[in-house]
């Protein structure tokens, strides 16, 4: 997310009074609801279960980020815990997301590492992994170095990187010789020039070369987190040269006909599924990645649909 107009979004939508607007109205909650999937986790699996029987595999996203105390970061690993119970006796093909700050990074780094610690192991437990969001950057290096322990313990996790980092090529330097499943997106926060590139060619460059590094690593399983065109024709062109695993990956509610396109073309493709109440920053994220979901918002807050 590096242009003008999505860094004004997200700027207005972090004010209190469009919060409140967006969260306490029904045309708000509407719109959460293309891109959420419930607030619950029944709801959840039954929007896996959709995914899985048209052909997906499903990532969990129990929302949420920069809790404020431990009791909510432990609640926030519990609800996890039991996220992996249910996906170990439904027996889909899902595995979990997660973000550190929601479970205490930032806060408390010991507890952080101990709860990943207890979702890897319960992970394991009923078959599955667990892939760790990256989130701002002032938490990117603690991200990595909780990741790496926890990954050389456990060895089924995986892990999100930015393509619009400037470090992001050192630190796969880094996560490569771990193993585990590496996805690779384009980076969804406002971060200033210093630390990312900022003009989509720039990213998209970059996305190109860290694609290439990755489909070329053996040792780890890319996942190829976009819904752009481009990257994803780039994709398929290097998959022809890759015999180890790999995935595409998308957001629920994001180019579903793209996502059709894939399943029935037999290429892997893993769906991100977000629910919970704690919504609202994770859809302004998905309004400022494409400023026309703002006007659809305005309609239906306008009562056209
Ligand atoms: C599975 C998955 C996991 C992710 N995890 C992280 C993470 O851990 N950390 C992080 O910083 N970012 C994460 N992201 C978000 C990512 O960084 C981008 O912000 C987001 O994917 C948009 O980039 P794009 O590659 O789809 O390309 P874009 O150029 O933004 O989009 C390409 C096309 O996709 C469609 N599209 C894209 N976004 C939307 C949207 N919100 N609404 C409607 N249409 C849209 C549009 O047609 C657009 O033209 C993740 C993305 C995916 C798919």
């Amino acid at each position: 997310m590096a242009d003008l107009l999505g860094r004004a979004i997200l700027a207005v939508t972090e004010r209190k009074p469009v919060r409140r607007t967006i969260t306490n109205t029904r045309p708000g909650k509407a719109v959460a609801r293309r891109f959420v999937a419930g607030e619950t986790l029944d709801e959840a699996m039954a929007v896996a279960a959709e995914l899985v029987a048209a052909g997906c595999e499903v990532s969990l996203d129990h929302l949420g980020e920069h809790v404020s105390d431990r009791a909510e970061a432990e609640r926030s690993r519990d609800d996890y815990l039991a996220c992996l119970d249910r996906i170990g006796e439904s027996g889909l093909p899902a595995n979990i997301s997660v973000k550190l700050t929601q479970l205490g990074m930032g806060l408390d780094n010991a507890l952080a590492a101990t709860s990943l610690d207890q979702l890897a192991v319960r992970a394991a437990a009923v078959g599955t992994t667990v892939t760790v969001d990256m989130e701002e950057s002032e938490y990117t290096e603690t991200t990595i170095s909780l990741y790496e322990q926890a990954q050389r313990d456990h060895g089924n996790l995986g892990i999100a990187v930015q393509a619009y980092m400037h470090r992001t090529k050192a630190d796969l330097d880094r996560l490569i010789p771990l193993g585990g499943h590496i996805r690779l997106c384009k980076g969804a926060y406002a971060e200033p020039a210093d630390v990312a590139v900022q003009s989509n060619d720039e990213v998209d460059a970059m996305f190109d070369s860290l694609l290439a590094l990755l489909m070329h690593s053996p040792a780890t399983k890319p996942a190829i987190a976009s819904h752009d065109d481009e990257r994803i024709d780039l994709a398929k062109s290097l998959i022809e040269h890759r015999s180890e695993p790999y995935e595409f990956q998308m957001l629920y509610g994001v180019r579903g006909p793209m996502q059709r396109e894939l399943v029935a073309a037999s290429y892997p493709l893993r769906i991100y599924v977000p629910y919970g109440v704690a919504w609202y920053p994770y859809l302004t994220r998905r309004l400022a990645e494409r400023p026309a979901n703002v006007l659809f918002f305005l309609r239906a807050l306008a009562g056209r649909r």
